[in-house]
Formats: structure tokens, C-alpha cells, sequence
């Protein structure tokens, strides 16, 4: 046995990883169900490190030196599931089983579970960054025990993405923290695209602009605090030309969003926790109405009369909205933030989880999608203490929010006015009025759940549990 690490799985993932663990000098054991997929690995990549290529599974694990360490990247679910068996079966007590593939967090818990009930070491590490960041350095969060970590650690950081020179890699926490982190960075992403989406949407329908045109304000906006991998992609997909009509790309692809669950998983989890996440719901909500085909195919038909959305913006004044639009984006994005960061606390209370979040921040400013300049000023939020409640609060954010507050204000209620959608700038906003009011209407939902359901309320001046007798004549109030 030679191989210090092994990867099961070689295709677009698992063939990429293996190859970044082989360019940093691990010896890397490589199976795939199917040989023909190992085969072709060695043939085009064999000479770019130390390889063992293992035609059994047998093979595979016996090629790896103590403790073992074999990384799944095979399809999710089932087939990990039957992988995952297969491997504990040959394996041996203290060896350690990661599955890098995109799993939703409650079954790596059960994984990690029925994993340690034999001894072994089950970790589900999230990996972002697609093909390309599996083969240059991804973002890496693995979970599982401590004990995995001290073994995967110099494995891990000698192939993670590196950000201002540190590994963009830590170990989350226990079981399925990894995993779950890794679904929250995914809904993430999700706001973050949706909300560059309607500031395209503002630009183009609202102020006319050509998609050219908006890929250079998304490139000087690169150069501001908004300096990330989504605002630099963008302004090159605003620039691309249609080879076959010479129209801007943009404007030939079919405008339905795809997706594969990881951002519904953020929201369902969230929903489980009693967490508003509206950036991320909004923004997964946003890709199920531009899918609904024939719902919008309807609606269109039957001409709904109302304003087309122009913005009717003077030319005169067309920069300032565009920089209006610039910190409203800002803004938006900060809550989103602040609201996925709070899924995660809310999670690793509830799951025992010890996540650092200042660490978090720091991971995911290298290799991964959402990766960004100002995840720097995230982290030394956390770092100092001054985001534990909410990011919102850390002095920095705070200036930040009320600067762009009025800009936001005018996108926001302009959109309405004349028609662009902006469901992310829009609930942002009213998550942010929502949060800084010192008194919300739900004092009246109290009295109407008192009403018809007998829930009972609190009062502001006495301490106690109250219900009104609604259905008697004189209504009076009695202590529940
Ligand atoms: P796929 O999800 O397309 O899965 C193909 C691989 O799984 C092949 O190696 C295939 O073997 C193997 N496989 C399928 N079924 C079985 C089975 N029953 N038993 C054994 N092996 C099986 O590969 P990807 O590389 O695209 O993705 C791998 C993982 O990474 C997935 O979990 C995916 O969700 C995740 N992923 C993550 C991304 C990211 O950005 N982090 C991006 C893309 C994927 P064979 O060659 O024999 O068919």
C-alpha cells in the first residue's frame, strides 16, 4: 500500500479532484465503477502526478495506506448511498470515508451515523467551485469528527483554493455541519445571482440599455465593493455575441432558471429552523415563476393592463440610478448574508454544532461561486464579536446599510411604480424596515389568533398569558 489518499469516482468531479490531489504531491488511488473511465484518466493525466489505478474496489482500498482515506464523487444520493456500504464493508476500524459529492445534510447525518457504528470515520465535506475549482482548488467544508480532520487536514489544504495565501478550507463541525454549510453558501448564490439578475433587468428594461452596456457597468462595479467571481462572469456573459445571429447572447437563451434542489433545500431548511431567509427564498421562488412556462405564456395572452417597465428615468439622470441601483445591490446582498449566516447559527444550535463563522467567511473567499472581496470585511466581522446576533449590527455593515438606505429606497419603489420586478430588493428591504421597527403588526395577528383559536397573548404592561372571552358579551379579558 502507497496511496496516502484515494478518490472512487472519476468523472467531471472526482477526475478533477484526483488530479489536483496528484499536482500537490499525494499518491492518489483512483477507482471508477466502470474501468473505462480510470483508463482514460491515466492515459490523459497519468503522467501529471503519482497515480494507482485499481480496477476492483478490492484493489482500490488495499493500495491505500493507514488510516484509509477514500473521497466519493460518485452521482448523489442512492449510488453514494450503495458506494458508501461497499467501501465500509473493506474497510477497516479508524479508516475514513469522505463523501465530497453534493448530499443533502440529514443524510449525511445518517451516514455519519451508521459510518461510526462500525468504527469507522464518515465525513461529508461540501465542495464548490464546479469542475474547474475541483481541478485549480475548490472551497472545501468538511464535517465529521476531529479525529478525520487531523488525517484530511494536510490532504485538504495542500489542494483547497488559496486566498490571500490561506487554504479556503476548515473543518466545519461534527456530522452533516459541512454539508450544511455547503447547502446555505448554494442559497447564497442563488440571491447573489438573482439580485445581479434584477439589476440587469433595471438597466435593460428599465433604462434601455444594451446588454454591452451593462456588462461595462457590471465591470466597474467589479471594481468596487462589489468586487466578486458573479459580478466579473456576468459582465462577460453581458458581453458575449451570439455566433449564430450576431445578437447578444443574452438575448437568445430561453429565460427559464434551472436548478438542483440545493437552493429549495436552504429554504425548506429554514423554514424548519423559523429562519427568514427571503433573499434565498425569493430568489429560488423567482427561477419557479421563470419556469413556469405555461402560467407566463397565460398571463401574457391575456395582456394585463399596467405600466411596461420603463423606468422613465431622464437621460440626465440615468447615472445616478444606475449607481442608486449599484447600492441597492449592495445593500440587498448584505441582508442575504446576514440571513444565511443566520440559518447557520440557528443550525448549529440545533444540531450541536460548533461552526466558527468568522472561518466560514474566510473559506468561502477563494475558489467557491459566491467568492468575494467583501467577505473579508464579513470575517473580521465575526472575527471581533461584532456579528454574532445578526451581520447586520457589526458597525461597518450597519454604515454600510444606512448609506445606501435612500438609494435603495428609489430603485425599490420606483420598480413598483412602473413595473420591473425585484422580489430580492424588494423583501430585503422590507426585512431590514421589518427588523429595525419597534413595533410590528404582529400584535394584531396575536389578537386574531386570540380570536379564533384561543392562542392567547402577552401584554407590554404585565407579565402573564391572557385571553379574551370573544365570544361573550362583555369581552372580558382573563389570565389563560
Ligand atoms: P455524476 O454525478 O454525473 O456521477 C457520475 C459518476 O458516478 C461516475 O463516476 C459514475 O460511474 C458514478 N456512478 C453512478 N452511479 C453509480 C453506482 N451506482 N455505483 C458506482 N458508481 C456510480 O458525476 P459528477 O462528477 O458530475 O458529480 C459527482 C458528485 O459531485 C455528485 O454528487 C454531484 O452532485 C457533485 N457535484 C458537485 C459540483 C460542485 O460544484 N460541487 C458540480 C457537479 C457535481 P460510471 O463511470 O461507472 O458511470
Amino acid at each position: 500500500a502507497e496511496a496516502n489518499v484515494g478518490v472512487v469516482g472519476l468523472a467531471a468531479m472526482g477526475g478533477s479532484l484526483a488530479r489536483n490531489l496528484a499536482h500537490h504531491g499525494n499518491t492518489v488511488a483512483v477507482y471508477n465503477r466502470s474501468y473505462g473511465r480510470t483508463e482514460k484518466l491515466i492515459a490523459e493525466h497519468g503522467s501529471e502526478g503519482e497515480f494507482r489505478p485499481a480496477e476492483t474496489l478490492e484493489e482500490f482500498v488495499a493500495s491505500l495506506t493507514k488510516p484509509r482515506t477514500a473521497i466519493i464523487m460518485v452521482k448523489a444520493g442512492e449510488p453514494t448511498d450503495r458506494m458508501i456500504d461497499a467501501l465500509a464493508d473493506l474497510m477497516e476500524p479508524g479508516d475514513i470515508i469522505v463523501d465530497a459529492g453534493n448530499a443533502y445534510f440529514p443524510d449525511t447525518i445518517r451516514r455519519e451515523k451508521a459510518i461510526r457504528a462500525r468504527g469507522l470515520h464518515f465525513v461529508g465535506c461540501g465542495v464548490s467551485g464546479g469542475e474547474e475549482g475541483a481541478l485549480r482548488g475548490p472551497s472545501m467544508m468538511p464535517g465529521g469528527t476531529e479525529e478525520s480532520w487531523t488525517t484530511l487536514k494536510p490532504i485538504f489544504e495542500s489542494i483547497a483554493a488559496k486566498a490571500e495565501g490561506e487554504p479556503c478550507v476548515t473543518h466545519i463541525g461534527a456530522d452533516g455541519a459541512g454539508h450544511f454549510v455547503k447547502m446555505v453558501h448554494n442559497g447564497i448564490e442563488y440571491s447573489d445571482m438573482q439580485l445581479i439578475a434584477e439589476s440587469y433587468d433595471l438597466m435593460r428594461r428599465g433604462l434601455g440599455l444594451e446588454p454591452a452596456e451593462i456588462g461595462d457597468v457590471f465591470e466597474q462595479w467589479n471594481a468596487t465593493e462589489l468586487d466578486s467571481y458573479l459580478i466579473e462572469i456576468t459582465a462577460e456573459v453581458l458581453h458575449q455575441v451570439d455566433k449564430k445571429t450576431g445578437k447578444p447572447l443574452v438575448d437568445v437563451i430561453v429565460d427559464h432558471a434551472g436548478m438542483k434542489g440545493t437552493g429549495t433545500w436552504t429554504v425548506q431548511s429554514a423554514l424548519d429552523l423559523a429562519v427568514p431567509v427571503t433573499g434565498i427564498g425569493e430568489a429560488v421562488f423567482a427561477r419557479g415563476l421563470s419556469s413556469q412556462t405555461e402560467l407566463r405564456d397565460e398571463a401574457v395572452k391575456r395582456g394585463f393592463a399596467g405600466p411596461d417597465g420603463s423606468l422613465n428615468v431622464a437621460e440626465a439622470d440615468r447615472q445616478a440610478f444606475i449607481d442608486d441601483i449599484r447600492q441597492a445591490l449592495y445593500a440587498s446582498k448584505i441582508v442575504a448574508y446576514a440571513q444565511g449566516f443566520n440559518e447557520i447559527t440557528a443550525a448549529a444550535k440545533e444540531h450541536d454544532w460548533d461552526i466558527d463563522l468568522a472561518a466560514v467567511a474566510r473559506i468561502w473567499r477563494g475558489g467557491c461561486i459566491i467568492r468575494a472581496k467583501f467577505l473579508n470585511r464579513i470575517s473580521d466581522a465575526f472575527e471581533s464579536g461584532e456579528a454574532n446576533v445578526s451581520l447586520l449590527f457589526a458597525p461597518y455593515f450597519k454604515e454600510a446599510i444606512e448609506n445606501a438606505q435612500a438609494a435603495w429606497r428609489r430603485v425599490v419603489a420606483r420598480a413598483a411604480e412602473y413595473g420591473v420586478p425585484t422580489p430580492v430588493f424588494a423583501s430585503s428591504l422590507s426585512y431590514f424596515d421589518g427588523l429595525r421597527s419597534k413595533r410590528l403588526p404582529a400584535a394584531l395577528i396575536q389578537g386574531q389568533r386570540d380570536f379564533f383559536g384561543a392562542h392567547t397573548y402577552g401584554r407590554i404592561d404585565a407579565p402573564g398569558v391572557f385571553h379574551t372571552l370573544w365570544a361573550t358579551e362583555d369581552r372580558e379579558e382573563i389570565e389563560a
